[in-house]
């Protein structure tokens, strides 16, 4: 019994003293790691695993109000091997390669309307295309008119930039006419008709009007793969024309405001006497859905799958994804979730199946 008890500590004592060593190490050790990690990372397809197909990832979940689990408006389109970008929310460009989609295969982005949150990085986008791909042609940038003028605002404040890293590197690494974007403007009134953007024999991409004045023009996405359909909504109050646009859809991904919750939040503001964040509680109303109409619509367009982005306001807790959504379970018979970030919607070609998954990596 003695020599057990004995025997024990020993055993104790060894995996204590292994446990400190190792403790000691620890900083030798994952800089071991790390180098098998980026070996892996690197070498890696990064659309391995992943059937032909559509696939829809919500690079940023979020709108303009900070929330820890989303990002600034931001959603990735994967058709087959041809990856896009719909708008360019602040966050979301470094959660594009977090989600292993990485930014210098981006081949082309449409921007949905201007406002702020749908643009703040953009010129990350651009830059991180072109310093990891060695880019000779810039980023196309689809977008309603505006996208020019927007296109030109970027290129003028990255222009030191661009200068620095192309004296740095050379312009072997940093090609001086990949920098940048490249505006590819449309006309899209509110009654115009719609407009096809790419029409290749598996992919078509067509802009629609949404109603987000005096944000004007404002636009919708459809994206068609091998005989499975994704829209993407953009900014909008209801809105007929994307309703046409969603019929039959596998994905439909809609902004969502909830009035609830944004009243719980004007409440707090004017009680601590914040005037003008209440009036801006209060405007913000008027030009976007709720979820309840956004599961109406989906369900009259019948969408398969209703996938809530642009979430406002910010949710820190999961239990608030019930009050958020209301009775949109009830109107809406597909599957119905409120996004984050990392959001990874599988639409495989010649099926019906639709697979979500989370998509982002941390290495925490
Ligand atoms: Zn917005
Ligand atoms: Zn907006």
């Amino acid at each position: 019994m003695r020599q057990r008890t004995l025997v024990a500590l020993v055993l104790t004592a060894l995996i204590a003293a292994a446990l400190a060593a190792a403790y000691a190490m620890r900083g030798p050790l994952a800089v071991a790691g790390l180098g098998r990690l980026y070996e892996r990372a690197f070498a890696r397809d990064p659309y391995a695993g992943l059937p032909d197909g559509l696939h829809v990832g919500l690079c940023g979940a979020g709108a303009p109000l900070p929330d820890p689990t989303r990002a600034g408006p931001c959603v990735a389109v994967l058709a087959g091997r041809r990856l896009f970008v719909v708008d360019a929310g602040d966050g979301g460009v470094r959660n594009l390669a977090l989600m292993n989609l990485p930014p210098p295969q981006v081949e082309a982005a449409f921007l949905t309307h201007f406002h702020s949150d749908h643009i703040d990085g953009l010129g990350e986008l651009m830059l991180q295309r072109w310093a990891g791909g060695a880019w000779t042609t810039p980023l196309p940038i689809y977008g309603p008119t505006g996208v020019e003028q927007v296109v030109a605002g970027f290129q003028a404040a990255y222009a030191l930039d661009r200068g620095y890293r192309i004296v740095h590197h050379g312009p072997k690494v940093m090609p001086p006419s990949g920098a940048g974007g490249e505006a590819r403007a449309f006309t899209a009134g509110r009654d115009a008709p719609d407009v096809v953007l790419i029409d290749d024999p598996d992919l078509k991409v067509t802009a629609f009007p949404v109603d987000h004045h005096p944000a004007e023009p404002a636009v919708g996405y459809r994206f068609a793969y091998k005989g499975r359909v994704a829209v993407i909504s953009g900014d909008t109050a209801p809105s007929p024309r994307l309703e046409a646009a969603a019929r039959g859809a596998d994905l439909l991904v809609h902004e969502g405001l909830a009035p609830n919750l944004v009243a719980v939040q004007r409440r707090a503001a004017l009680a601590a006497g914040k005037a003008n964040l209440a009036a801006i509680l209060h405007d913000i109303l008027s030009y976007h859905t709720t979820p309840e109409q956004a599961a109406a619509i989906a369900q009259r367009a019948g969408v398969r799958y209703l996938l809530f982005d642009h979430v406002i306001p910010p949710l820190p807790v999961a239990a608030l994804d019930g009050p958020y959504l209301g009775r949109s379970r009830r109107i809406f018979s597909g599957t119905v979730r409120v996004g984050r970030d990392g959001d990874f919607v599988s639409l495989p070609a010649g099926e019906t199946t639709i697979r979500r998954t989370g998509r982002l990596r941390t290495f925490r």
